[in-house]
């Protein structure tokens, strides 16, 4: 299988993360003709609700949604993600063979432990994917990819060159961060949400986990407040927020977007 590079890879330690926090922006820049990605760490075992199974059925229906080129899932256990050595060979090996110019991650804080350890691991993972003497053709092939829906045969190939992402920006809904961008998502929005309600496991109303999970209802206007909320500091409709660690550069003052007053 030949493999053509993405223009954007979004990585995320759960199935549905990317959906909740960068989802929009990934359909955006796919109608704008960008190969776009998704590599999620886990399966998604250990939710209370719906099996691996089933969320793999889920997150295929999503990633026809947000026209999304190519997603997988590797093998790192739910509830378990690490960043150790090994974990960091399996992500610099899929940078490596899908060759992303731009990485979306988790922002680097936050309440579950698996969102910010695969925001670093991401991070690691970027940067070794770039170290020419670095040889990852000899680690293990990715296994437990059974449910991956793309041709990954190409990536137990030897010899994949080195690439190193040009920008990494981070997804930072989940954080109460100020965002230093904002991606205006006002025409994604209703597609972003269905493929966030294509987990029906999660997200329907049902008996299992009711007490912690709630209504669709209400799911829909907690999704939709955010948007609103970081719409409103980009002087859109909706908008997801996202943080980037280096300046911006500017050529002309008076293309600068956002009302100051
Ligand atoms: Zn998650």
């Amino acid at each position: 299988m030949e493999s053509t590079a993405l223009d954007i890879l979004a990585l995320a330690a759960h199935r549905d993360d990317v959906e909740q926090t960068c989802g929009g922006t990934l359909l955006k820049m796919a109608e704008r003709g960008y190969r776009t990605g998704i590599l999620d760490l886990t399966q998604g075992e250990m939710g209370t609700r719906g099996t691996a199974e089933e969320r793999a059925l889920e997150s295929a229906e999503a990633t026809r949604i947000l026209k999304v080129s190519w997603r997988h899932a590797l093998d790192i256990p739910d509830g378990r993600v690490e960043n150790t050595w090994e974990n960091r060979l399996k992500v610099a090996r899929v940078l490596r063979h899908q060759r992303p110019r731009v990485v979306i991650l988790p922002y680097w804080q936050g309440r579950h432990p698996d969102h910010y350890t695969a925001s670093v691991l991401g991070y690691e993972a970027c940067f070794l994917a770039g170290l020419a003497k670095l040889d990852i053709s000899q680690t293990p092939p990715i296994v437990g990819s059974s449910v991956s829906f793309y041709d990954l045969g190409a990536l137990a190939h030897e010899g994949v060159a080195p690439h190193r992402p040009f920008k990494i920006v981070y997804a930072s809904l989940y954080q109460d961060v100020r965002p230093t961008f904002i991606v205006d998502i006002t025409d994604q929005f209703e597609a972003r949400m269905a493929s966030l309600m294509a987990y029906k496991s999660q997200f329907s109303d049902q008996q299992a986990g009711s007490g912690i999970f709630p209504a669709q209802a209400e799911i829909r206007a907690r999704v939709e407040s955010m948007a609103r909320f970081y719409g409103m500091m980009g002087g859109v409709t909706y908008g997801e927020p996202f943080v980037q660690k280096e300046v911006g550069l500017v050529d002309d003052l008076l293309a600068i977007p956002v009302k100051s007053i």
